[in-house]
């Protein structure tokens, strides 16, 4: 079809791993190389202000204090703050979901489809590596890439389980500890650059979505049965209501007596959820048109009674 050759651009971004340093510190080493920094980007005219970032220009993320963002085709994949580990190149859609979980350190998190590792990576980073995240895949190739990339970033909080999270036990010993968890589960991937404008039928398509969305629904439920949870956060790199609200949307209609939705950064004129669900305005909705990064939805719980408050 003609829209396929709609031309959009998302600029290079770089986390700063706070295993290994500070973004103030990678800010004056960059500095010193000869990148100019054009400091913190204005929320309201980002998209603008990214766009007109010149060859060795940079700036932070006005909503993510350790992204750095630099202009469109920048290559730092060889530079010896990549290849250290103190620089991780990640798409800042991939980098909201950590910040929202927000764990502390000292925190114990769950992170149930882990690999291959993005956001187990930026989770141990903020939690300075102090703590514990259980990562759990059950791609046993896909664990092994989440293993180098924990190794380079320096992260040792991680424990790595090979195994179909349907199978993990929620009401284990160890598993009450567990206070935050991750669900990024498997998705059509309909976000991702190329994939979103025309490729992917959605009439054809139709039947699989159904199919994935039961698949997230099982996770994000069995997700809910760990007893001591207080925050639970799911995101998909898909732009289809059947994989994001719709699965949302039903789980609370499960667990809205215990947990309820969180509007996630409401200083963020982004785009929310689709206009007719109920808790629509509390999720977020990212797309390269408007914000420059792959198409992205998070959504986040929070507890907000015990189990044991139940009555009768
Ligand atoms: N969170 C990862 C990151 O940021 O790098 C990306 C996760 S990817 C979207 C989804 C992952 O879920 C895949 O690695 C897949 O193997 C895993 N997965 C799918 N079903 C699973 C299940 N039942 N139990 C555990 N992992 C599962």
């Amino acid at each position: 079809s003609e829209s396929t050759t709609t031309e959009v651009v998302i600029p290079r971004y770089m986390r700063v791993n706070f295993i290994k340093t500070t973004t103030e510190d990678v800010i004056k080493e960059l500095q010193t190389e000869g990148w100019e920094y054009v400091g913190k980007i204005e929320i309201e005219s980002f998209k603008e202000s990214v766009l007109a970032l010149t060859k060795n220009q940079f700036g932070l993320d006005p909503i993510l204090n350790d992204l750095l963002v630099f202009p469109v085709g920048t290559n730092l994949y060889n530079h010896n703050l990549t290849v250290s580990g103190v620089l991780i190149q990640q798409d800042k859609a991939s980098c909201i979901p950590a910040h929202v979980l927000s764990p502390l350190a000292g925190s114990v998190v769950l992170d149930c489809c882990a690999s291959p590792g993005n956001k187990t990576s930026h989770l141990a980073s903020l939690m300075k590596d102090k703590g514990r995240i259980v990562a759990v895949d059950r791609d046993f190739k896909r664990m092994s890439t989440m293993s180098r990339l924990l190794e380079r970033s320096g992260v040792t909080c991680v424990e790595l389980v090979h195994q179909d999270f349907l199978t993990v036990q929620p009401s284990s010993e160890d598993a009450k500890n567990i206070t935050m968890i991750l669900v990024d589960p498997s998705c059509s991937g309909s976000g991702r650059m190329g994939t979103q404008q025309g490729k992917d039928d959605y009439s054809t398509d139709k039947k699989r979505l159904e199919t994935l969305k039961l698949f997230q629904i099982s996770i994000l439920k069995h997700a809910f049965r760990f007893p001591n949870v207080k925050r639970v956060v799911y995101s998909t790199c898909s732009v289809h209501e059947e994989e994001n609200e719709q699965v949302v949307e039903e789980i609370l209609s499960h667990v809205s007596d215990y947990f309820k939705c969180v509007h996630i950064f409401p200083e963020w004129a982004c785009h929310r959820g689709i206009a007719g669900y109920p808790h629509s305005e509390c999720f977020l909705r990212l797309s390269p048109e408007h914000d420059l990064t792959q198409g992205f939805f998070v959504a986040c719980f929070e507890r907000v009674k015990e189990m044991s408050d139940k009555v009768g």
